[in-house]
């Protein structure tokens, strides 16, 4: 007997977000589906973290138009804590310290806030997950142990945030630079944690600067955001391009002088 696999679907339409009155995001669509890697590439300022933090709903973003929907479910209606649950994910791209609380505490936690009481993890089973988890990510062992990236090396915290990932096993994942501050070997190291947990019940949305990233997590879909908006739509061959010839090709192709925003001219 074949088992139905759940695919989830993250649809944004028509997204606009301003921070401190300013619009920032200006229309965005874009659909995420289970088994889908979407990039998300752009120049510094253009808009792509305030992507991810107003669909992780923080609330210096205010969303000012547009749709969101997870399994057509309203994510805009959600608060952040429901929004996890329901398996949305972000990993920052400037992690917070959390001071008096152990990562493994954390995950925990995190992991029977998405499960549900009643439905929390037995002991053992997250034991045997967290290890799988760190041994996959190459993370020494007492790294568990420590307060959350309290203290942790610019890699380690972005190696925390997969494993965070990992973990959750989210429906949606949003990664945000992962890639800045890693060497090559960690950033080989977090794709293989990202490549393994890519199934259809996983959609990826990767969010980076640069292309050397999706040489190790492979892109079904890039996007290119300038101004807020998604210019520019390919597949993984724009990647390249863009490794190649920077982004200044772009904006003389659509006519624009200055892709960031929110900037006072
Ligand atoms: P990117 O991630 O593409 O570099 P951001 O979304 O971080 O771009 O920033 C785009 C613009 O949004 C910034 O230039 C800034 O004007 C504004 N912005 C974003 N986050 C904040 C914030 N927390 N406070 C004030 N302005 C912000
Ligand atoms: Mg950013």
């Amino acid at each position: 007997m074949s088992q139905t696999v759940h695919q989830p679907v993250l649809q944004i339409e028509g997204l606009s977000v301003a921070v401190e009155g300013k619009e920032i995001i200006r229309g965005l669509d874009l659909t995420v589906r289970g088994g889908e890697v979407h990039a998300v590439m752009g120049p510094n300022g253009t808009g792509k973290s305030t992507l991810a933090q107003a669909l992780m709903g923080h609330p210096r973003y205010e969303v000012t138009g547009g749709r969101v929907t997870l399994d057509g479910e309203d994510v805009l209606e959600m608060s952040v804590d429901e929004r996890a649950r329901k398996g949305l994910f972000l990993a920052m791209q400037y992690p917070s310290e959390v001071s008096g609380v152990s990562t493994s505490d954390f995950l925990r936690s995190a992991i029977n806030a998405r499960r549900g009481e009643g439905n929390e993890i037995p002991l053992m089973e997250f034991v045997r997950k967290l290890d799988r988890a760190l041994k996959a990510l190459e993370m020494p062992h007492d790294m568990a142990g420590r307060y959350l990236n309290e203290g942790f090396s610019g890699g380690e915290k972005k190696r925390n945030e997969i494993l965070q990932m990992m973990l959750l096993e989210p429906k949606i994942a949003i990664l945000d630079e992962v890639d800045s501050g890693l060497d090559i070997d960690a950033l080989k190291i977090v794709a293989q944690g990202v490549n393994e947990m890519l199934s259809e019940r996983l959609g990826v949305l990767v969010i980076t600067h640069y292309q050397r990233l999706l040489n190790y997590i492979r892109p079904h879909y890039v996007h290119v955001m300038m101004q807020g908006r998604i210019v520019k739509s390919g597949g993984p061959e724009l990647a390249e391009e863009l490794e190649a010839k920077g982004y200044d090709w772009i904006k003389e192709e659509l006519g624009i002088v200055d892709e960031a925003v929110g900037q006072e001219a």
